[in-house]
């Protein structure tokens, strides 16, 4: 049975899609079969795994508002070993469109049921608010991966984000935990980044995983390229270190 884990925090710009992709990539590399769900309708989870959204016929809004089959929208990335179910701007109106719908928080976990056994990882890549789609995300996944962006207001908003986890707990997922904290473009020359660091250590103690994302220039050239990290410059920093949280991640769960 796959493992489903939702990566979210509700600030942009903090490293979810990023993640969410060269996460997947490495995990792939190491011979897991992995999907992503783009649940964000910008679509960048999308397009930076090499889909055209031009080509796409059916996205993750026809799954989670039109009770879509989840199996007809999968679509295969530039990386072996790694398919997506796409999002699209369609997917903007969904908020709306589910409000009255009934078991609406219960849509994506519903829709995971019949695919996630084929699948060693399934990891979620989530828009920034805390509304329908994250609480759909919430009750889907086993855990929660929190990209931080090493910055100034890095905690803000974490005590949010960390009370919907506890709601979706007591009403919907008894079961979801935290995957990990993960500390993201990092800038080591810094004293405010190393700053940042040692907050959000203190803050999460041994939920922060040992590896650190730095800020790497690569890392952002390879979404225009519709490429993970790991095919657009596997000799780069940013390649390095996401093999690093890969191996850390299937540590985790005694999957080696
Ligand atoms: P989110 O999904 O949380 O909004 P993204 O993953 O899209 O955040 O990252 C925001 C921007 O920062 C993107 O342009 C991305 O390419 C860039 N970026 C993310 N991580 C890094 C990094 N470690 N080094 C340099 N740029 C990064
Ligand atoms: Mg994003």
């Amino acid at each position: 049975m796959g493992i489903v884990i939702a990566l979210a925090n509700q600030k942009g710009g903090v490293g979810k899609t990023t993640t969410t992709v060269n996460l997947a990539a490495s995990l792939a590399t190491k011979g897991k079969k992995v999907l992503i769900v783009d649940t964000d309708a910008q679509g960048n989870a999308t397009s930076g795994s090499g889909v055209q959204k031009s080509t796409i016929e059916k996205d993750i809004y026809d799954v989670l508002v039109h009770d879509e089959p989840i199996d007809n929208v999968i679509l295969p990335t530039s990386h072996a070993g790694m398919d997506i179910v796409p999002a699209t701007i369609r997917l903007a109106g969904a908020e709306l469109e589910l409000a009255p719908a009934m078991a609406r928080e219960m849509r994506l976990k519903n829709a995971l049921k019949d695919i996630r056994n084929q699948y060693d990882y399934v990891l979620i890549d989530n828009p920034p608010a805390i509304g329908v789609i994250t609480i759909n995300s919430f009750t889907a996944a086993d855990s929660i991966l929190i990209p931080v962006q090493a910055e100034y207001y890095a905690l803000e908003g974490l005590g949010q984000l960390l009370n919907t986890v506890k709601q979706v707990q007591s009403f919907y997922n008894p079961d979801l935990e935290i995957e990990g904290v993960l500390l993201t473009m990092v800038d080591g020359r810094t004293n405010l980044s190393n700053e940042v660091v040692e907050n959000v250590r203190e803050y999460f103690g041994n939920q922060v995983y040992k590896t650190y994302i730095p800020r790497n220039v690569r890392l952002s050239e390879a979404p225009s390229h519709g490429m993970a990290i790991i095919d657009y410059d596997p000799k780069s920093k940013g390649s390095e270190v996401y093999m690093d949280l890969a191996e850390e991640v299937l540590l985790a769960h005694g999957d080696k």
